[in-house]
């Protein structure tokens, strides 16, 4: 495939008074590092622009304190302080030849403001955001029309600010049905009655007042756009027809303020901002595209869209259809940072593609959550750990020979990266006759096809590596390893479900007796065919993320009667956190399972099992019980090997280290970085010690010895 094929990719856009050097547009993420933790958004935000984005953006930014957001870590640009630290995150932007954005925002409703407790103004005092319920953030106070003009007047500060700082693009949020301007727009919150509520023209004079007050402070030191939810979707997860569509008024709007706007960058959005950042399990590539693809037409500006836009085919068909003008993401720019720069350079098949699982999301929700990646565990450590995720030095001890036990996520990591450090012979050994671990299982629960990308990145990435050698159908004992020659030694070797009841919820073992006929598997079991099933299923699930639900889906799309218990509140509560609870549930209950939240398991006779519901024992009838509880490591090869530590020397075996599920079951997302941070300090000078970090925090009466990498407190002053 010739790299003149994604050419429009790199055409650069004029966007009122600045020009973008390409067409990638990495939209307003969240980082969990704001405006608070400078050195870590600017290196974050730095390699975006190292890696090819040509318009870098930071955070939803708040225009002032009683618009806050925090305990949650966003941006802020409320004085001075803020825009020292922004000039920070700029210059980095800047230095990788991108523009740089900010998104101003009046948080309204979301408004926690926990630092400041001021009271945030609403359009109307509307409940909270579906991912905020509104006793976290209590109720806005009504807007009267006096505070109008103050309200606008935080966002032109916070413009001018931004243009101090060096910002060349500054957003202002009106989508996600969340921010001021929107609501002021929509009809589902604007029930006012004066000159701001009512007729069309009425709900957006807000939005055109605040567009040409800021215009005009900003002048052309910067491009002022809008971040516009063109469609609040249907009902119950959307606003129905009392909010914005893409078929009513959306083009409307586009039309009507498009003469106070240099771009436009187009979403949809919901109660929440779940529906524009969906996972794979139900969004596509290109999603939002029956929304925002046909908006173009209304405006004379560059138009950004994003929704999974992952394949750069599908980017060339984007741009070259008129449907957009940016390619606009986050999630595939923290799964790879440089992507731009490999479709550049043809590396295609270099891509470190998202799988969509949305654990970055799921970072992003939880208050101060930093961010995550499960493709890229070099995010977010730019700064705090100097990784790069395209640059690997050569490691001091490259010369031994290193063997990984385990092929799953961690040892596919772990091998890989050292071969990339260039260590002269790494063995890569599994039992199994693929790589992939229990990833091979899991991708093929319903929905979770896309995490096969983690394997497959990674498969390809050995097969370039003259250095390692992967070795499958090959199960390892103490004595093979210590016969091996290998020395150093990586146990991979993962974990696997126990099939009782340990979980953190309840430690008693499950409550069947001898008189229960029913058999007893765990996840793994049902997805290998290795157990009969029969057809009345209970799912006994204690993990709280995606296998209860998955295995129940699976099932019942089966056919089998499915029964899910749980002790938590919600099935599968973390997928609140991954903003896919709703749509798992739905789905579940489209399939008849049924759901009995925090619940337990009383007792069982032959072929029912009592479940224990706040409202009294349901009986259910059960011929298999699905234990999705506690994962436990599968690390007995590591516990002989230590414990037969005195025959190491005469092995020529100097270490075994331990990482991933075998040292401590846990996200995928932890298991990568578990194997790629060994990899990273394998050559420590303590390598039986993690390698100090950077903590970026305010320090008292700091010295310059601070200030370096083996600074005694390892930290920055901020
Ligand atoms: Fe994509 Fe998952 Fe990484 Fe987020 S965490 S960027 S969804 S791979």
């Amino acid at each position: 495939m010739s790299a003149g094929r994604y050419d429009i990719l790199f055409e650069p856009v004029v966007i009122g008074p600045k020009t973008a050097p390409n067409r990638f547009w990495q939209t307003p993420h969240a980082s969990g590092f704001g405006t608070e933790y400078p050195d870590m958004q600017a290196a974050y935000r730095g390699m975006k622009a190292e890696g090819g984005w040509g318009v870098v953006f930071t955070e939803a930014t708040s225009v002032a304190s009683e618009t806050d957001k925090g305990p949650y870590v966003l941006g802020r640009l409320w004085d001075e302080g803020d825009v020292r630290n922004s000039r920070r995150i700029v210059e980095r932007i800047h230095a990788g030849g991108a523009l740089a954005g900010v998104e101003l925002e009046y948080h309204s409703s979301m408004s926690v403001a926990a630092e400041g407790r001021l009271v945030a103004h609403a359009v109307d005092p509307v409940a909270g955001e579906g991912t905020l319920p509104v006793a976290y953030a209590g109720t806005a106070a009504t807007l009267h029309v006096s505070d109008i003009a103050r309200i606008q007047d935080l966002h032109v500060q916070a413009a001018l600010r931004a243009v101090d700082a060096g910002y060349d693009l500054i957003t202002l949020h009106c989508g996600h049905a969340a921010s001021l301007i929107s609501h002021f727009l929509i009809p589902y919150y604007n029930t006012r009655t004066d000159a701001y509520g009512g007729s069309f023209e009425n709900r957006a004079r807000f939005a055109r007042e605040i567009l040409a007050k800021v215009r005009d402070a900003v002048g052309d030191r910067a491009a002022v756009g809008l971040r516009f939810g063109v469609d609040t979707l249907d009902a119950p997860l959307g606003l129905g027809d009392r909010g914005m569509r893409h078929d009513g008024e959306a083009p409307r709007v586009i039309q009507y303020l498009d003469d106070l706007v240099d771009y436009w960058d187009l979403i949809i959005g919901g109660v929440d901002w779940g529906q524009d950042a969906q996972s794979s399990r139900t969004a596509r590539e290109n999603h939002e595209a029956p929304y925002t693809g046909g908006m173009k037409q209304y405006t004379s500006k560059p138009v950004v869209n994003v929704g999974r836009l992952n394949s750069p085919d599908t980017m060339v068909k984007v741009i070259r259809s008129g449907q957009a003008d940016f390619i606009g993401a986050a999630r595939a720019g923290i799964s790879d940072p440089f992507l731009p720069a490999k479709i550049r350079d043809g590396a295609i098949e270099d891509i470190r593609e998202c799988i969509g699982c949305n654990l970055c999301v799921s970072r992003a929700n939880i208050a101060n959550g930093r961010i995550v990646c499960t493709q890229n565990p070099t995010i977010g450590e730019e700064f705090r750990r100097d990784w790069h995720p395209e640059v690997f030095d050569v490691a001091g001890n490259r010369d031994r020979t290193v063997l990984v036990v385990g092929a799953g996520p961690a040892g596919l990591e772990c091998a890989m990266v050292l071969g990339k450090r260039g260590f002269d012979m790494v063995h890569l050994v599994d039992a199994a006759e693929e790589v992939g671990g229990s990833l091979n299982w899991i991708t093929r629960l319903p929905g979770r096809q896309e995490w096969r990308h983690v394997v497959e990145y990674r498969e390809l990435q050995l097969s370039k590596l003259k250095n390692v050698t992967t070795i499958l159908g090959t199960r390892l004992s103490a004595d093979d390893i210590l016969d091996y020659g290998a020395e150093i030694v990586v146990i991979a070797t993962g974990s696997h479900y126990a099939a009782d009841a340990v979980s953190p919820y309840d430690r008693r073992p499950l409550p069947f007796g001898d008189s229960f006929r029913g058999n007893v598997v765990t996840p793994e079991e049902v997805m290998s065919g290795a157990a009969t099933i029969g057809d009345r299923v209970l799912v006994w699930d204690t993990d709280g993320y995606f296998v209860g639900p998955g295995i129940a889906e699976h099932l019942a799309s089966r056919g089998h009667e499915v029964t899910a218990v749980t002790p938590a509140s919600a099935f599968g509560p973390y997928l609140h956190q991954t903003m896919e609870d709703a749509r798992v549930t739905e789905d579940l209950r489209a399939l008849d399972v049924r759901i009995f939240p925090s619940s337990g398991l009383g007792g069982a006779t032959a072929d029912t099992v009592t479940v224990d519901t706040l409202a009294g024992p349901v009986e259910a009838g059960v011929d298999t019980v699905v234990v999705v509880g506690q994962r436990v490591t599968d690390s007995d090869l590591y516990r002989e090997l230590h414990d037969r530590g005195a025959e190491w020397e005469a092995a020529g075996l100097t270490r075994v280290y331990r990482i991933g599920d075998s040292l401590r079951p846990s996200f995928i997302a932890d298991a990568v970085f578990s194997g790629h941070r060994l990899a990273r300090e394998i050559d420590s000078p303590n390598p039986d010690e993690p390698r100090p970090y950077i903590r970026e925090r305010r320090l008292l009466n700091a010295t310059d010895a601070d200030f370096t990498p083996t600074g005694p407190a390892q930290s920055r002053a901020v």
